[in-house]
């Protein structure tokens, strides 16, 4: 919990850890509540700082198509998904890179930072990256 307080009074999209108010939208806490007002703001913590639940939700948000081209791969119910998504798959691309935030809380996961690239765009992008 520590650890992500100081997360919070830098994260520019939650309100700051302040006495009394959600850490998230900054309401007044209801009883028994401690960091979140609801179960909402809490998710969206998460949302914007996991990794894993960031990436999930931004994937649903691009209704599981790359960004750049529109291009959709082969859903879970495709008789070869588990052969085609060798090659052909969505991932979650930092537009701003991560540099090795993937597995803490960071900042670098806000979901205006994430978009979902196929394979294809998703190295063309790092090649320009690099550049
Ligand atoms: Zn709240
Ligand atoms: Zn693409
Ligand atoms: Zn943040």
């Amino acid at each position: 919990m520590t650890k992500s307080l100081s997360l919070l009074a830098a994260c520019t999209l939650a309100h700051g850890a302040v006495p009394g108010r959600c850490a998230w939208c900054g309401a007044e806490l209801p009883k028994r509540r401690r960091t979140w007002c609801s179960d909402r703001c809490g998710d969206a913590f998460w949302a914007n700082h996991w990794w894993s639940v960031a990436r999930r939700t931004v994937r649903r948000r691009d209704r599981y198509r790359c960004k750049r081209c529109g291009h959709k791969p082969p859903g879970r119910t495709h008789p070869r998904y588990r052969t085609l998504r060798k090659t052909d798959r969505l991932e979650v691309n930092h537009i701003v890179p991560a540099r090795g935030d993937h597995r803490r809380l960071s900042c670098a996961h806000h979901l205006e930072n994430l978009e979902t690239l196929c394979l294809t765009c998703h190295k063309a992008y790092t090649k320009e990256q690099r550049a």
